[in-house]
């Protein structure tokens, strides 16, 4: 069994107290990850911030070249890495799942290095010259979930290091094995310092964010844990980037031919089993064509292997821990007994591993559980409505918008309508699909502030302007 250490300062920590990573495919051991303490944490935000004001420092050009050295050992690593997201999390390796996500890392890695932040003139004349610049925030804590593991890590991490911040990340523990990889081959191309990372739970994420050693925090995760990050975030007025949970609507115009459609639809609702913050949560589709799309799509859906992710034909792995696969048949046992019609999945398979099957549930009304409720699972309920009008007001009727989206014959009409989607991305016949260029974040409860290209970057500077007197 492979041995995995944190890094500190450059160098890797083992400790005597360790905790099981489990694989969700069939429950047994993948490795004994090490465990974090407090103290940890003190010694890798000191680390941190020794090694900021040299990084922040250096010229922009020698942050880029070591950006690129990272994609391109990532790239390198690529089989193993992929492997082990599988191993630890789940999703497949066929399909978009665990290639995709290293793939991403890689990707996402390559854009963050090419960006860059311009100074701005504010004023330049006879009596004056006002000039904005960025500077890098400090030291920075990111603390990430378990659903993409490692691409979320490097959504956080890349941007961070990019503008000249340092960084101590927090894995999920259900997932930290491709984390600490990620961070040990960073660290073969950076300063000792640069990026530092403490596995464990709940109490080593409290005490980072509570830290004054700690200026920012990026966070992605459940809405609950968000609320607290701002919580101890306010104790030394930290900033913070939340990207938290969504419940995310998808609106079927009427009279939309369904067909073409069946595969976006799959995958904006399934991606990773259900486990994506931005996957299709909710299906709107008008009275007139409710049977036709219910009964298409789960003759759809129930043709999808599903299965170990590390088996080539499977398409979807199962949840990636016990805690989400017993929330996802609450929600299913809730709906089912409130009179909604499970057509196809529904009911988990006796073997091994986290597994749900796929499923499409009808006859769903917007007060059931798995209508209102994050389900984060293979599961989609199907709600009726009369208008568009009507299904746009329920599709925001909810505290969260992270996406959204409206699916129809002419993509202009549905591009009108998913403008007046309260959410922080609107598709149009897909949904989820992302681009590193693109600002990603939720309005409402489901986020402060966006990730990636220049908007995501300026979350890791503070402002400074320079007012000169001439
Ligand atoms: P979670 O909130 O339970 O945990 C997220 C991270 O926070 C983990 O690393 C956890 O150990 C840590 N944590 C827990 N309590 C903490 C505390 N008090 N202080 C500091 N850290 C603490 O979320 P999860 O179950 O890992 O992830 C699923 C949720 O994440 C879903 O709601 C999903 O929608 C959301 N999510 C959002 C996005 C997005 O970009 N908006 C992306 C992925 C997942």
């Amino acid at each position: 069994m492979a041995q995995y250490t944190m890094t500190i300062g450059g160098k890797p920590v083992v400790t005597t107290n360790t905790f099981n990573v489990v694989n969700p495919a069939d429950e047994t051991v993948v490795a004994a990850c090490p465990e974090g303490t407090v103290a940890l944490v003190d010694e890798a935000i000191l680390s941190a911030r020794s090694a900021f004001p040299s990084w922040a420092a250096l010229p922009d050009a020698e942050r880029v070249t070591k950006l690129l050295a990272i994609a391109d050992l990532i790239e390198k690593h690529h089989p193993e890495l992929s492997e082990l997201v599988t191993r630890e999390q789940g999703k497949t390796q066929s399909g978009p799942g665990a290639n995709l996500e290293v793939g991403g890392a890689v990707a996402w890695t390559r854009v963050t290095a090419g960006l860059s932040i311009a100074e701005e003139t504010i004023q330049d004349d006879k009596s004056g010259k006002i000039v904005l610049r960025r500077k890098p925030v400090g030291v920075v804590a990111s603390i990430t979930p378990w659903n993409w593991p490692l691409m979320i890590a490097v959504w956080h991490v890349m941007p961070a290091i990019r503008v000249g911040c340092t960084v101590v990340i927090k894995p999920s523990p259900f997932t930290p094995l491709s984390t600490l990889r990620l961070v040990e081959l960073m660290n073969q191309v950076l300063p000792p310092g640069v990026i530092n990372i403490v596995t464990g739970g709940v109490e080593v994420g409290n005490h980072l964010t509570n830290h004054t050693g700690i200026d920012k925090i990026v966070f992605t995760g459940s809405i609950a844990t968000g609320k607290k990050v701002m919580g101890s975030a306010a104790q030394n007025l930290k900033r913070v980037t939340l990207e938290l949970g969504g419940n995310d609507a998808g609106v079927v115009l009427p009279g939309t031919r369904i067909e073409p459609l069946l595969e976006k639809l799959f995958w904006g609702c399934f991606i990773n089993a259900g486990q994506t913050c931005a996957a299709l949560k909710r299906l709107y589709v008008h009275e007139d064509q409710y049977d036709e799309v219910v009964k298409k799509f789960a003759e759809y859906v129930a043709k999808i292997p599903v299965g170990n992710g590390l088996d080539p034909k499977n398409l979807i792995g199962p949840l990636s821990n016990q805690m989400q696969l017993d929330k996802v048949i609450a929600l299913v046992e809730d709906a089912r007994t409130r009179g909604a019609k499970i057509v196809t999945g529904g009911t988990r398979p006796k073997a091994p591993g986290f597994f749900f099957p796929l499923t499409v549930i009808a006859d769903a009304v917007d007060d059931m559980r798995v209508v209102k409720e994050e389900q984060f699972g293979p599961v989609i309920p199907i709600v009726k409505y009369k208008t568009v009008d009507e299904a746009i007001k329920r599709a925001n009727s909810l505290d969260v918008g992270l996406g959204g989206s409206v699916w129809g014959n002419d993509p202009h009409e549905a591009a009108r309508y998913a403008g007046q989607l309260e959410c922080g991305t609107a598709w149009v016949n897909q949904h989820g699909t992302l681009h590193p260029m693109a600002p990603f974040g939720g309005v409402k409860c489901s986020g402060i502030g966006v990730e990636f290209n220049l908007d995501g970057l300026k979350e890791y500077t503070t402002v400074q302007v320079v007012n000169v007197a001439l």
